[in-house]
């Protein structure tokens, strides 16, 4: 583990004894009863597909209320009408599900739009917020800079009276989108531009998933999101590091509105080397074609490693491994490949699969003969049982198992060397036939009938190789996956490029495999092993009759 460590860069990893400082913030409001139980939330906006970042987030709130006794809600920042969508919230219910959290409640901030309207009108009435009749652009440039005041808008003086007549009438649908915004009245010269008098409300005349039309007005993330936690008596609510500058206008609101006092902590969010985490770029990819969908294998989605054979376990373990940082990191991918192999060695079944078929024909093996040998499903659990698996004259065997001039301490197969094919017989190479291009058309072996497992005193040899029964071997079609993206710090692109620009155009290679006839039977919901070669998992959607698709998870080794 602590080569895992230094390599990927995940210096703060928890080590699974000391607290993070959201623990020991939780513990310190235990012990001193500023809480008495704790209560957390998940808020993903519904307008995409969750990610590995949202898995961290996921396992962060759910695990850090679970730890202590407490409960998570499940709530939808659902204010912006134009990008979101259901399909979305049934993803996420379907995704958090599979990582194994269960939420107190489901909540959706369209539910608070009515008492949010309510608590903007009583601001307005104390003197706190006002209806501004400036354009966005004008908003915007009188914001001033962070050396220079902003400029009050003309309409900041307004009555209350005024702000709330106009107010109401924005919510009745009188005024088109942009023509009028609701603001909060802060100060225009704060060095914090966040609170220099910070939009509450923008007009949208949309459709809206869930309210439909009955609301023209939307609130903004800044003036939701509190209002939401504290609705709800959310005790800790977590969030990643951008939002620390939102922080003094999250705690105003609640003070002025004399609510709940929910708190905001932040952590640094999760950035994974040769992946973009953006939901805009993960819709853009999906939309454009360069991906077959939010569920692409290669995709950093829930659901695009779901299908890629990675286990709710195995993304635990590496939000646990990943642990809570304070300040932006980039975690290598190298690590979540650790944790699918950690977690997949101790529950896969293994079988033989070649995917890079050369023929081997045992010169002196009878020719109709088939023998079955056994083999464990999983070496480290004997529960699972065994596999029969069929021998005879004719194998397959990888074509890189063989070398016609190997180095030195080459130990798979070469000519006039001995390997033992994996539970099976030692074989010793004879003859190498090549075709009219040059290239190995067939290995002749010759099989020492003496080496049969079981069969007395038992030969080593150096090399063991896996192989298929040519008669026997059930064809496969094989996805092998690489990294989306060639570039390890997708967020710091050279100068005039785009992210789209480092797309791996050999992320994905298609392979025809041999595979054991044990395979195709096996029913198990995780990924197998494809002995000395990797973890793959069936894929439901490319498999139907008569043609079965496996996709790679990760390589049993790390490739890079
Ligand atoms: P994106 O930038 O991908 O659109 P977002 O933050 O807008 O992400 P939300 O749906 O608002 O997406 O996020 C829900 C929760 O997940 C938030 O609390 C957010 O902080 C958290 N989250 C999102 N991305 C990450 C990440 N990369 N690492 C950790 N937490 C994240
Ligand atoms: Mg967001």
């Amino acid at each position: 583990m602590d080569e895992i460590k230094k390599k990927t860069g995940a210096d703060e990893m928890a080590d699974g004894k000391s607290l993070n400082f959201l623990e020991e913030i939780v513990e310190e409001h235990l012990k001193n009863g500023v809480h008495k139980s704790i209560l957390t939330r998940f808020p993903p906006e519904p307008n995409g597909y969750l990610h590995i970042g949202h898995a961290k987030s996921i396992c962060l709130n759910f695990g850090l209320a679970k730890k202590y006794g407490g409960m998570t809600n499940l709530r939808f920042d659902d204010t912006n009408p134009t990008k979101e969508d259901v399909e979305y919230v049934d993803s996420i219910k379907e995704d958090v599900k599979w990582l194994g959290f269960d939420w107190a409640n489901e909540f959706y901030a369209s539910d608070y739009f009515e008492q949010l309207y309510q608590w903007a009108c009583e601001l307005i009435k104390k003197g706190l917020a006002y209806v501004d009749d400036q354009s966005q652009e004008e908003i915007r440039l009188n914001r001033g800079t962070v050396n220079r005041a902003g400029v009050p808008s003309p309409n900041r003086e307004r009555s209350p009276q005024e702000n709330l007549d106009l107010f109401q009438r924005m919510r009745a649908g009188e005024f088109p989108d942009g023509s009028r915004v609701l603001r909060a009245k802060i100060d225009m010269a704060h060095p914090n531009m966040l609170m220099r008098d910070p939009l509450m409300y923008r007009i949208i005349h949309a459709h809206h998933h869930r309210t439909g039309n009955d609301w023209c007005i939307y609130p903004m993330y800044d003036y939701a999101h509190g209002q939401s936690d504290s609705l709800e008596n959310i005790t800790h609510s977590i969030c990643t590091l951008e939002f620390d500058v939102h922080r003094p206008l999250y705690d105003w609101f609640i003070e002025k509105l004399e609510i709940f006092p929910s708190k905001q902590y932040e952590f640094a969010r999760l950035n994974l080397t040769y992946t973009v985490m953006s939901k805009r770029k993960l819709l853009e990819l999906v939309r454009k074609g360069f991906v077959s969908g939010w569920d692409d294998p290669r995709m950093p989605t829930i659901c695009g490693l779901r299908r890629r054979g990675y286990t709710p376990e195995s993304i635990r373990l590496f939000a646990d491994k990943v642990g809570v940082a304070k300040r932006d990191n980039i975690i290598d991918l190298s690590l979540l490949e650790w944790c699918v192999r950690e977690d997949l060695n101790k529950r896969a079944n293994r079988y033989m699969t070649v995917l890079d078929p050369v023929k081997l024909v045992i010169t002196n093996y009878p020719d109709n003969d088939v023998e079955y040998f056994q083999g464990a499903l999983n070496p480290g659990d004997e529960s699972a049982g065994k596999r029969k698996i069929p021998f005879s004259k004719e194998l397959y065997i990888e074509r890189d198992d063989f070398m016609e001039d190997p180095p030195k301490k080459y130990f798979r197969l070469k000519p006039g060397g001995e390997v033992r094919l994996k539970y099976s017989y030692i074989i010793k190479c004879e003859e190498v036939v090549k075709d009219s291009d040059g290239n190995i058309a067939e290995i002749r072996c010759t099989y020492d009938p003496s080496s049969k497992p079981g069969a007395g005193e038992w030969r080593s040899v150096k090399g063991t190789i896996h192989w298929v029964s040519v008669e026997h071997a059930k064809e496969v079609s094989v996805n092998l996956f690489d990294r989306l993206f060639t570039k390890p710090e997708m967020d710091d692109l050279e100068e005039g490029k785009e992210y789209i620009d480092y797309l791996n155009p050999d992320s994905l290679k298609v392979v025809t495999g041999y595979a054991e006839e044990a395979l195709l039977k096996d029913n198990s919901a995780v990924a197998v092993q494809f002995e000395r070669t990797g973890y793959f998992v069936k894929d439901a959607k490319e498999s139907f009759e008569g043609k079965t698709t496996f996709n790679r998870t990760v390589g049993l080794k790390s490739a890079w």
